[in-house]
């Protein structure tokens, strides 16, 4: 099963947020959740219990050589994923990589504003790039899948009259996760014997 290392990254100059490592606690709990009841999969997750302080100030972070120097590399273990939470503004706000390839660590980053979204709708895209790192890529079809263009307008643990628009996976997201995180892990197992 896949695994989260997160982290919370506050770069040179910037304010360290308190209360900012439990929301983040708090944001991969309600994904873990979500992932579970979705696909049927358990995407465990651990966070860093004090900040990492930046070496470089913000902008030097959209040099992606620096994030990897600083945290990546340092962090990357096996298969985990790894989930930087950037207190400050990146040219791109949120990310996370697709690859087909579980045995290349991925990693995904939450940036402003959604880290100061955690909590509300922000979770969403916590859980929207966390399903990249997982190998989902934006659909064509359901828009309203938390992988497409147009992200629920509710927070992920919120129950809407509207069943389409609540946060959800398409049918097929969820078949593929399913297909390539529990048969894998089962395939797994059977080579241990
Ligand atoms: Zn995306």
């Amino acid at each position: 099963m896949p695994a989260i290392k997160a982290v919370y990254l506050v770069p040179r100059g910037a304010v360290v947020r308190s209360g900012r490592i439990h929301e983040i606690a708090e944001t991969l709990s309600k994904c873990q959740s979500f992932f579970a009841r979705q696909a049927g999969i358990s995407v465990e997750w651990s966070v860093r219990r004090s900040p990492i302080r930046g070496e470089n100030p913000a902008s030097a972070y959209n040099q992606s050589h620096n994030l990897a120097a600083e945290v990546l590399d340092p962090l990357r273990s096996g298969s985990a994923i790894v989930g930087v939470f950037f207190e400050g503004s990146l040219s791109e706000p949120a990310y996370g990589t697709l690859s087909m390839d579980n045995l290349a660590p991925q990693h995904f980053v939450i940036a402003q504003p959604y880290i100061s979204m955690l909590g509300g709708r922000g979770d969403v895209v916590v859980a929207h790039e966390i399903g990249h790192t997982l190998g989902l890529p934006h659909p064509s079809g359901d828009g309203y899948s938390i992988m497409g263009g147009i992200i629920a307008s509710e927070a992920l643990d919120e129950q809407s009259l509207f069943p389409w628009t609540r946060p959800h996976l398409s049918r097929s997201e969820r078949r593929y996760l399913r297909n390539r995180w529990i048969i894998r892990d089962a395939e797994r197992a059977a080579s241990d014997l």
